[in-house]
């Protein structure tokens, strides 16, 4: 089944390449390859949007969005002059599948049993018991590897490229697709780790209000993931201290939590599997969540292109 899925993504790697855009294999683990596209201007000092997917191998529906966006993006470069204007000035990279080894087996963690999204160097502090992080086992679940430890290469490649990519940017958006929680999507920014403020919390709030106002009804409830857990060791947590520390410009990751459970709800009987707790199961109810994001990518690519105005 995710097979099919990189199969895909590698149908459209060539398909983007024909049409001018980059696409890097990252890292291969157990041969699995870890792909980013890049669309747009080489200029590092340039608007970026970063798309991330399948950082949890469990939540499928994230790589889905990420597909779904990838082939709206290769289309439109065949014909889209806006879009292609835009890509002079500014940039999209999407790396829709970080961690093909869980997605391949069907668990949350990389082959290792770690939780990349619990993977960074993380002080020892108070997080949520057992789902902010534990250094127990690999056997559970949210195993954030050994004190210590180097990062794994899904995470190490994932830092690395946003080092590369986002850290020169006068104003670089992440959206990072998952699912399983509550039975709304919510849009989640940093911190993870406790419920302090993130230094850029007004600029934050103000892409908020851009949401609200410019997508109508768009039903995202947009709120500090420490609201809902705190986590240790999160990954956009450790990228954006790091770009804070340099000043001038900004990081702004975001997390989608799609509200999988609103699924379950409508359709019960998925609820007795572990990847129908975590993915819409019936073909239409798929199909709706491809479709109903790619506003919400549009409008943070939008933002970060123009952030002048609002920033
Ligand atoms: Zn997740």
């Amino acid at each position: 089944m995710s097979h099919a899925r990189l199969a895909l993504i590698e149908q459209l790697a060539t398909i983007a390449t024909e049409r001018e855009a980059r696409v890097e294999v990252l890292v291969k683990v157990d041969h699995l390859p870890i792909h980013a596209f890049h669309f747009g201007t080489s200029d590092l000092a340039t608007p970026l949007l970063l798309v991330v997917g399948g950082v949890h191998g469990l939540e499928r529906v994230g790589t889905d969005v990420a597909i779904a966006y990838l082939a709206t993006l290769i289309t439109r470069l065949a014909w889209d002059e806006l879009l292609r204007d835009a890509l002079t000035r500014c940039r999209i990279i999407v790396v829709p599948l970080l961690n093909p080894v869980g997605m391949m087996r069907g668990w949350r963690a990389n082959g290792n049993g770690i939780d990349l999204m619990r993977n960074a160097p993380a002080p020892e502090q108070p997080a949520t018991f057992f789902v902010g992080g534990q250094r127990w086992s690999p056997k559970l679940p949210w195993f954030m590897g050994l004190e210590g430890a180097a990062m794994e290469p899904e995470a190490r490649a994932l830092v690395s490229l946003v080092e590369k990519v986002a850290f020169g940017s006068p104003c670089a958006i992440a959206i990072d697709l998952h699912s399983g929680f509550g039975v709304i999507d919510r849009v989640w920014f940093p911190y993870a780790r406790s419920l302090d403020p993130p230094p850029d919390l007004a600029r934050i709030l103000r892409l908020g209000t851009l949401i609200d106002t410019t997508l109508p009804h768009h039903g995202y409830r947009f709120e500090q993931t420490a609201r809902v857990y705190t986590i240790r060791g999160d990954l956009w947590d450790h990228l954006y201290d790091r770009r804070r520390a340099m000043g001038e410009g900004a990081l702004l990751p975001l997390t989608l939590e799609m509200g999988s459970w609103a699924w379950v709800r409508k359709n019960p009987w998925q609820g007795l599997s572990t990847l129908g707790r975590f993915n819409p199961v019936k073909p239409h109810r798929l199909a709706r969540t491809q479709r109903r994001h790619i506003p919400l990518l549009e409008l943070l690519f939008h933002a970060a292109a123009s952030h002048r105005t609002w920033l």
